[in-house]
């Protein structure tokens, strides 16, 4: 049997390997464009800032560790077109520009997803970066030693951005965040995006919202000029693009393979497209929301590493479904971690759910303990079932922790009634006797 997988990060590279456990006489070969594999392009901020100052450590796998798997990597190759009936592949090597030809009996799609770029006067001058891959972080990272900017404007202030928010700051750069909707972080509800806004602002980042860019061009003195939607000029001399992304599924325009009208891959719960012999992992494709079945694009590596196992599992004859996703996603913004699972109020509200809103603000760990911080959880939880079905976390310390405990509750079904009864561990230095998911419960009982 020989598999072609075209992408060779998070989720390409998870069903590669997960082929190779499941047969080992399989031929596999992976396609990728790009020089860098199997990276943590969760790291990327992290890198940028110099917390992580290896860039070994983000890309510790190249194409010839994998060789060892007799897994054939070969980076530098562009799948430029998927034929289903001829169950074939045009590949072009981008060193040599040369194109070829190669066969599938199985072909799984992994090719992720890269940053929008809004179509704004001025994206593609010098200064203007995206951050979605190792080279893009090298080139932000080597801008700064160069041209040791002062003033960074980040438009679109979702995760990355925020991320980015923090190293820009931790490189000694004034930050100005410019974002179009009423609230940054915009998945978030906005009583609770309000809380992080407020940190922020305390930490000195400027932020501009209900307006966007419109043009950024080049400035006397400093060394860009951004125009923003409500008539304002900023300047700055350094600007990081995070509106979003877009799956990369160009190349499957004609193949005859479904997508959806943000061109991510519709995939079912098994990772099977509408073409048979013909999987899709990762950014590039779709999932189910678990709590109503319905489609959604969130493209999140917590997915994408789930994603590639469940095609890969299935292209050598298994059948492992995927129950999805929560959304379930936390970050770091400086000292505070912002968290989220399930239905916010507003995708609540779209479906037609009745629900109740619990919020508290509680110590994670004994008040009387050094070190005890503050968290604030709002949670919601289904009038008819009692079922807790969505929670946000904003705090300093231990939000990891009841996020998971929010999203297996959620995943289970429990109850806000479940919650104040979890027999969960205690100790001063690690939770309070009732721990904030017991207030949970509590407040919602
Ligand atoms: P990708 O990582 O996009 O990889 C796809 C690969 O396919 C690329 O190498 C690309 O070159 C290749 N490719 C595309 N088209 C072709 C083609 N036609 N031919 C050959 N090759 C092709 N997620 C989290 O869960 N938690 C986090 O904290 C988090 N932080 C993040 C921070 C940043 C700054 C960024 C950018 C992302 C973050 N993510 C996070 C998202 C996470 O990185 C992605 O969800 C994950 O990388 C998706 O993996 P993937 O394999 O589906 O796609």
């Amino acid at each position: 049997m020989r598999y072609i997988v075209i992408g060779a990060v998070a989720g390409g590279m998870t069903a590669a390997m997960k082929i190779r456990r499941n047969d080992d006489k399989a031929e596999i070969v992976v396609y990728d464009r790009d020089t860098d594999i199997s990276y943590s392009g969760c790291s990327l901020a992290y890198y940028i800032s110099g917390v992580i100052k290896d860039r070994k450590s983000i890309v510790p796998r190249d194409a010839e560790y994998f060789k060892k798997f007799n897994v054939d990597v070969k980076t530098n190759h562009e799948v430029l077109k998927v034929d289903t009936k001829t169950k074939s592949v045009v590949v072009k090597d981008l060193l040599t520009g040369v194109s070829f030809e190669d066969r599938f009996d199985r072909l799984i799609i992994a090719t992720g997803a890269r940053a929008v770029l809004p179509p704004v006067k001025g994206v593609n001058l010098d200064g203007v970066f995206v951050l979605r891959n190792v080279k893009d972080a090298d080139r932000i990272k080597e801008y700064i030693e160069v041209k040791k900017p002062e003033k960074a404007l980040i438009v679109g202030g979702g995760y990355i951005g925020l991320e980015m928010a923090e190293a820009f700051s931790a490189l000694g750069l004034k930050v100005l965040i410019v974002e179009k909707q009423d609230n940054i972080l915009p998945n978030l509800d906005s009583d609770m995006a309000r809380l992080v806004e407020e940190y922020l602002l305390q930490k000195g980042i400027e932020i501009k919202k209900g307006t966007s860019v419109v043009e950024i061009r080049e400035s006397a003195g400093f060394n860009k000029e951004a125009v923003l939607s409500d008539g304002t000029k900023v300047l700055c001399d350094i600007v990081l693009i995070s509106v979003g992304v877009k799956p990369n599924t160009e190349f499957l325009k004609d193949s005859g393979i479904q997508l959806l009208q943000n061109g991510a891959i519709k995939v079912d719960e098994y990772m099977r497209t509408n073409i048979e012999g013909i999987f899709a992992a990762g950014d590039c494709a779709a999932v189910y929301f678990k709590l109503n079945g319905r489609t959604m694009y969130v493209p999140l590596g917590s997915t994408a590493n789930k994603m590639g196992r469940i095609a890969g599992e299935n292209a050598t004859g298994g059948s492992l479904k995927f129950n999805g996703i929560l959304a379930t996603s936390i970050f770091r913004v400086f000292d505070l971690t912002v968290a989220q699972t399930g239905y916010t109020e507003k995708m609540a509200e779209q479906d037609g759910i009745e629900y109740e809103v619990g919020h508290i603000t509680k110590p994670h760990i004994t008040q009387a303990f050094p070190g005890a911080e503050k968290m604030t959880i709002k949670a919601l939880c289904e009038l008819s079932s009692r079922k807790i079905i969505g929670a946000q976390i904003v705090g300093t310390k231990g939000v990891d922790k009841r996020i998971d405990v929010l999203a297996t509750a959620i995943y289970s079904g429990l109850t806000a009634d479940d919650l104040f009864q979890l027999d969960l561990a205690y100790a001063p230095p690690f939770s309070s006797a009732k721990d904030p998911i017991h207030y949970v419960g509590m407040v919602m009982s």
